[in-house]
C-alpha cells in the first residue's frame, strides 16, 4: 500500500459542520461592514516579494522567518500574503483609490500563509478578517474601526476579551525614544538578564517583555514612548480615548503594546482573550500613515484592523448548529423507469424550493427509508411500478397520490405554495 497522505503540516480542512460556523462569522462580517460603507476586496493570493519586505518591514518576523517565498518559472520572486495591509495599499495605489472621496473604507475575508510552529490557534494557512480606511487621519476613523471589531467579536460570542491601547507616535520620535531606551538600559547593565543584555544594540523593546525578577524592576522606572509623544500625536490619542470612552469601550493604556508590522503610526490596539491559551491574540491593528507613500503612492493616512478566523471561533468555543432535516426524500422500488421517475421528482422539488434528495446508493427500500430517517426528512415519497405513495414522518400518515401532486402536496403540507 502506498503511504497515506496527508495535509501539509500546519492546514487543515474545514468539513461541512465548520463551514456552516465560518458561513456565519462571514455573514455577521458583511452585515456590518455594509452598515458601516466598507466594501468588500479581495486580492491575489500572492504578490511580489518586494511588496511585503517594503510593506511590512525587512526587520520583522514575518519577513525575517515567516514568509513562503518561491520564484515562478518567469524568474519572479513571488511570495503567499502573509497579512492583507500590505496588498490592499497596493491595490489602493494600482486602482487611483485616493481619487475616491475620503476615507476610502474596505474589507476582506482572505487566507493568509505564515511558515510558523504549528499549534492550536497558530496555523500555516489561516484566515482573517480585516479592514482598512484609507485617507482620514480623524482619530474618529481609528474608534470606529475599534468598535467594529469590538462589535464583530461580541455578536460572534468570542469570551474574556481585553482590549489594549496604545500609541506608537511617529518615526521621529520612535527613534529618539529608542535611544533613550538604549542608554538606560546600558545605565542599568549589570541588573539585567543575559538575553536582554544581549539585546540592547537590536531590540531594546523586548526587555519589556522579559520575566527576569531584577530586569522587571530596572522596567518599572524605564522611560516609556507614550510619555515622549509630541504634541500633534499625544492629542491624536487623548481624543481617540474620549471617542472610546463615549463609545463605552473598554480599554487598557498598555505602553509596552508592540505590533508585528513596522509600518504602525500613532495608534495600535490588541484584542486578547483570556479564554484562549499561549495564542491568545484574536484580532488588533493600528494606523499606518506611512505605508501608502512607502508603496509608492502619495502621501495617505490609513489605519485598520485584521482578527484570526480561527482563534475567533476557538475563543467563542463555537459549535456547529444541528443540521436541519429535509423537505423531501424520495425512495424508489423497481428498475430504472423508477429511479428516472425519481429524478424527475428531485429536479421539480429543488426547483420549487424544497430542500430534497432522492436514493443515490442503490439501498434496498428499507435501507431507503433508514437513511431518510437519518437525513430528518419530513416527507418521504416511495415511487414503485405500482403507483406512488407519499409519508408524512411527523403526523406518521401515508397516502396513495399522483405522483405529480407529489410536490404540491408536500409544498401545501410544510405552508409553502408554489
Ligand atoms: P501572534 O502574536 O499570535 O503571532 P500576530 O501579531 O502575528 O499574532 P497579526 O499579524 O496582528 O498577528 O494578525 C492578526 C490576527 O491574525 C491575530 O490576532 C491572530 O488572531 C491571527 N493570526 C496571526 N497569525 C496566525 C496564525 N499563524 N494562525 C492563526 N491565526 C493567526
Ligand atoms: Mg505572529
Amino acid at each position: 500500500m502506498t503511504d497515506k497522505l496527508r495535509a501539509p503540516r500546519g492546514t487543515f480542512d474545514v468539513l461541512p459542520e465548520q463551514s456552516e460556523l465560518r458561513a456565519s462569522l462571514e455573514a455577521a462580517a458583511r452585515e456590518l461592514f455594509d452598515a458601516a460603507g466598507y466594501g468588500r476586496v479581495e486580492t491575489p493570493a500572492f504578490e511580489a516579494t518586494e511588496l511585503f519586505s517594503r510593506g511590512v518591514g525587512e526587520a520583522t518576523d514575518i519577513v525575517q522567518k515567516e514568509m513562503y517565498t518561491f520564484e515562478d518559472a518567469g524568474g519572479r520572486s513571488l511570495t503567499l500574503r502573509p497579512e492583507g495591509t500590505a496588498p490592499v495599499c497596493r491595490a489602493y495605489v494600482e486602482h487611483g483609490m485616493h481619487r475616491l472621496p475620503a476615507p476610502v473604507k474596505l474589507w476582506y475575508l482572505s487566507s493568509f500563509f505564515r511558515y510558523e510552529r504549528a499549534q492550536a490557534g497558530r496555523y500555516r494557512q489561516f484566515w482573517q478578517i480585516g479592514a482598512e480606511a484609507l485617507g482620514s487621519d480623524d482619530p474618529a476613523v481609528d474608534a470606529e474601526l475599534i468598535v467594529l471589531l469590538a462589535t464583530l467579536l461580541e455578536r460572534s460570542g468570542t469570551r474574556e476579551l481585553r482590549l489594549h491601547l496604545s500609541s506608537l507616535g511617529n518615526p521621529a520620535t520612535r527613534a529618539g525614544y529608542r535611544e533613550e531606551l538604549q542608554a538606560y538600559l546600558h545605565r542599568h547593565e549589570q541588573a539585567l538578564s543575559e538575553e536582554v543584555r544581549s539585546r540592547i544594540d537590536l531590540n531594546p523593546l523586548r526587555a519589556f517583555d522579559s520575566d527576569h525578577g531584577p530586569t522587571r524592576e530596572v522596567m518599572a522606572g524605564a522611560p516609556r514612548l507614550l510619555d515622549r509623544l509630541d504634541p500633534d500625536d499625544a492629542a491624536h490619542f487623548a481624543e481617540l480615548r474620549v471617542l472610546l470612552d463615549r463609545a463605552g469601550v473598554d480599554y487598557e493604556v498598555d505602553a509596552t503594546l508592540v505590533r508585528g508590522l513596522d509600518y504602525y503610526t500613532r495608534t495600535v490596539f490588541e484584542f486578547e482573550s483570556a479564554a484562549l491559551g499561549a495564542q491568545s491574540g484574536v484580532g488588533g491593528g493600528g494606523r499606518y500613515d506611512g505605508l501608502v507613500e512607502e508603496l509608492g503612492g502619495p502621501p495617505t493616512p490609513g489605519v485598520g484592523f485584521a482578527a484570526g478566523v480561527e482563534r475567533i471561533l476557538l475563543a467563542a468555543d463555537a459549535q456547529p448548529p444541528a443540521a436541519p432535516g429535509i423537505d423531501l426524500f424520495i425512495a424508489f422500488d423497481g428498475g430504472p423507469a423508477s429511479r428516472d421517475a425519481a429524478f424527475a421528482m428531485l429536479l421539480q422539488a429543488r426547483q420549487a424550493g424544497l430542500r430534497a434528495e432522492m436514493e443515490l446508493a442503490g439501498r434496498s427500500l428499507k435501507g431507503q427509508l433508514k437513511h431518510a430517517d437519518r437525513l430528518d426528512a419530513q416527507h418521504v415519497a416511495i415511487l414503485a411500478p405500482d403507483g406512488t405513495t407519499l409519508k408524512d414522518m411527523r403526523a406518521a400518515t401515508q397516502t396513495e397520490i399522483d405522483t405529480a401532486a407529489v410536490v404540491d402536496s408536500v409544498l401545501a403540507a410544510i405552508g409553502r405554495q408554489q
